[in-house]
């Protein structure tokens, strides 16, 4: 290892340059290379040329001082330490050296060896430290520069000086740091240079500078800005279509929800295609996809700014339409929507046509959340799908509660026939000449929970309306067969089928397995159903009918002469019976056109084979009659009302009920 030591003395005094170099040399265990020079330029060349361990400098130089030499080379990035060495003890010389970057101080007039060997050790020690330092400096992530007291750059690393320089241009020079401290630094928040960006700290030292720190968070803003990306772009996939590309239920939620904060009106628009299930169902999904797609884009042509469309269901779209200007514009909408949907599609080869029912309900005026302003949409959508001449509706409080009420109506139906809360009474049929009970007709009863009793008619043509009657029917079949398998004479019991049930279900089947698992006999039933069902699709229904009667019950034509039927129908269907309509008979004493009516349709059944039976008989001038023109049969509220199954035994067994008893009858049947 080579010990030898570099030492430049630099002084423009030749005798003193003698007195230092004398005084190295007194050191006998070192090993001193000594150069000198008497001028800073001399002294600089060398140090350009040789590698020096410490340089010995005067403060006094002639013209200039070591002062000026120190800043001169340490502006050249020479980072050799210097010592410098003063003729009088001067302690602000002292300090403005150090502060330059001279490693120690020595007076002049009282050196010695071991003083000079001390503090040139010291030197190259230090400067080793300080090598060390900047190595590390140089190394660190970060930009480093620390600042002096007043705010001036004092000692910086190369990363500092490349930010700095990628300031204006790219030269690295002080100017650069000093402009850069100046300019930047006092700048709030993070620092964008050369388009990166620094996230920038200053620490503050106990000795009044500080510590900048500039960190480049640029790849990390790049990856939080990745991520973002990557999230917006899934939170947008949650909250559209995937199929036509507009919002979804959960992104109109999130809309909706926005325009109720700001509290500003808009409408919604309640689309639902016509005829598009049919599409779907004849021609497959992937047409009604290709469909769907095209009436999004007609759809999207009528938006305006502003306009938020979305998908909320199959073929259900919902439009927000911001006002400003009144109902017109979102007619203007709805109309544009309407026509577009309306023209002609072509999907692949196919020509297709649907159409469109829209409801529109207004924020705030006919609701203030989400849920109802929906729900008022979709009630005037339904509005206007039952509308022959306007496919658009807004929706009406008055006209909208009715629908409203209607459906909390159907949703408690719906859960009373899911608990079997369905009753049945019975109403006694009897033979008019004999008055004999004959047999009941059983009827459905429905005891609403909170307003009580509600009429038949009421609610079974909301079943038949809503897919509910097949339930009920069987409800009814199946009580009424149970009951009147357990009445202690074996009368008749008739029950009611809609055409509902002819038409879409399969009653045949229903029937059997109520009289299988009943063991009621087939002849004692009887089933009432209307003319209308032979107006749809008279062939099936013939062939139902039939097929009904082959079990070996009998069949009532029910409210005949209310309907359409024609003779020649009544001639192709197996009636049993003809129920002459109620509404024929109760005023008959009274009026004259009515006598006539039924004294016709009696004649008509006795021509046809059929046994006739007279509703609504109420008193006994209606009696009287039936039994001068030759009715069979009757009922109503003078022979009994409908009762319940624990009348029906009490009403059989007191007698009151002749059917089977060849016992006198008593002139009227108890009316209850
Ligand atoms: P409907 O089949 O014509 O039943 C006879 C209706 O006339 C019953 O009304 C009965 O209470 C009423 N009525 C009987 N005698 C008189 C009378 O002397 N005067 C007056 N003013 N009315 C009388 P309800 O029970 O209200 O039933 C109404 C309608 O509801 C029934 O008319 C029937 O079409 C339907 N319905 C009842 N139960 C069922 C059922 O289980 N299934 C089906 N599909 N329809 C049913
Ligand atoms: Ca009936
Ligand atoms: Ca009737």
């Amino acid at each position: 290892m080579n010990t030898d030591i570099h030492i430049l003395i630099l002084d423009d005094d030749p005798d003193d340059t003698l007195i230092i170099r004398d005084t190295l040399l007194e050191t006998a265990d070192r090993e001193y290379v000594i150069s000198v020079a008497h001028k800073p330029a001399d002294a600089f060349s060398y140090i350009e040329q040789n590698s020096y361990d410490v340089v010995l400098c005067d403060y006094r130089l002639g013209a200039t001082n070591g002062i000026d030499f120190i800043k001169d080379i340490r502006a050249k990035n020479v980072q050799v330490p210097v010592i410098l060495m003063t003729g009088v003890s001067d302690k602000s010389v002292d300090e403005e050296g150090l502060r330059v970057g001279a490693s120690d101080f020595l007076n002049k007039s009282d050196l010695s060896s071991a003083l000079l060997d001390k503090a040139i050790r010291y030197a190259i020690a230090n400067a080793a430290r300080q090598n060390l330092l900047s190595t590390v400096l140089s190394n660190v992530e970060s930009a480093v520069c620390v600042l002096d007291e007043d705010g001036r750059p004092q000692l910086w690393n190369s990363k500092f000086q490349d930010v700095s320089s990628g300031q204006k241009d790219a030269r690295h020079n002080d100017s650069n740091v000093d402009a850069f401290v100046e300019n930047t630094l006092n700048s709030t928040g993070v620092l964008k240079v050369s388009g990166r960006v620094f996230e920038k700290n200053i620490s503050d030292l106990d000795d009044g500078r500080s510590v900048v720190t500039l960190h480049d968070v640029s790849s990390h803003i790049e990856a939080l800005r990745e991520r973002e990306i990557a999230e917006n772009k899934s939170a947008h996939l949650a909250k559209h279509c995937p199929l036509t590309g507009v919002a979804n239920r959960l992104g109109f939620n999130e809309k909706i929800r926005q325009e109720i904060d700001s509290g500003q009106r808009f409408q919604l628009l309640n689309l639902d295609l016509n005829k598009f299930k049919e599409v779907n169902d004849v021609f497959g999904h992937e047409t009604g996809d290709e469909l769907l797609c095209k009436v999004t884009a007609r759809m999207k042509k009528c938006c305006e700014d502003g306009d938020y469309l979305t998908r909320i269901g199959g073929d259900e779209f919902v439009v927000l339409q911001r006002l400003e200007d009144g109902e017109e514009k979102s007619t203007r909408l709805a109309e544009c929507f309407q026509a577009a949907i309306e023209r002609d599609f072509v999907v692949g080869k196919r020509k297709l046509r649907i159409g469109v029912s829209i409801g529109i309900s207004s924020f705030p005026d006919q609701g203030r959340t989400a849920e109802v302003l929906l729900s008022n949409a979709d009630i005037a959508m339904y509005r206007a799908k039952a509308n022959a001449e306007s496919c658009i509706q807004f929706f009406d409080t008055d006209l909208d509660n009715a629908i409203r009420q209607r459906r909390t109506m159907i949703a408690d139906l719906t859960e009373a026939i899911e608990n079997k809360d369905i009753d049945v009474h019975f109403q006694p049929l009897a033979d008019v000449n004999t008055q004999k009970i004959l047999g009941f007709e059983a009827l459905a009863r429905w005891t609403h929970p909170e307003t009580g009793p509600v009429r038949p008619d009421i609610f079974i043509e909301l079943a038949e309306e809503n897919g509910l009657i097949e339930s009920i029917g069987n409800i009814v079949m199946t009580k009424a067969c149970e009951n009147a398998a357990a009445w202690p004479y074996p009368v008749k019991v008739a029950i009611n089928v809609s055409g509902v049930q002819i038409r879409h279900t399969d009653i045949l089947n229903d029937v059997q397995s109520a009289l299988f698992h009943t063991g009621l006999p087939a002849n004692r039933l009887e089933l009432e159903v209307t003319e209308s069902v032979l107006l749809d699709d008279f062939d099936f229904a013939l062939h139902v009918l039939r097929g009904l009667k082959n079990l070996g019950l009998s069949l009532a034509m029910d409210d005949f002469g209310t309907g359409y039927s024609s003779l020649s129908s009544l001639i192709s269907f197996p009636f049993d019976k003809l129920k002459i309509d109620r509404s024929f008979v109760t005023d008959l004493d009274r009026q004259q056109r009515l006598k006539n009516v039924v004294t016709t349709c009696i004649g008509l059944g006795k021509n046809l084979n059929m046994r006739m039976v007279a509703e609504g008989v109420e008193r006994q001038a209606h009696i009287d009659f039936l039994v001068e023109h030759g009715c069979q049969e009757m009922q109503g509220f003078l022979i009994g009302r409908p009762m319940s199954n624990a009348d029906v035994h009490d009403y059989l067994m007191r007698g009151e009920g002749y059917a089977l008893m060849d016992t006198p009858k008593p002139s009227v049947a108890v009316a209850r």
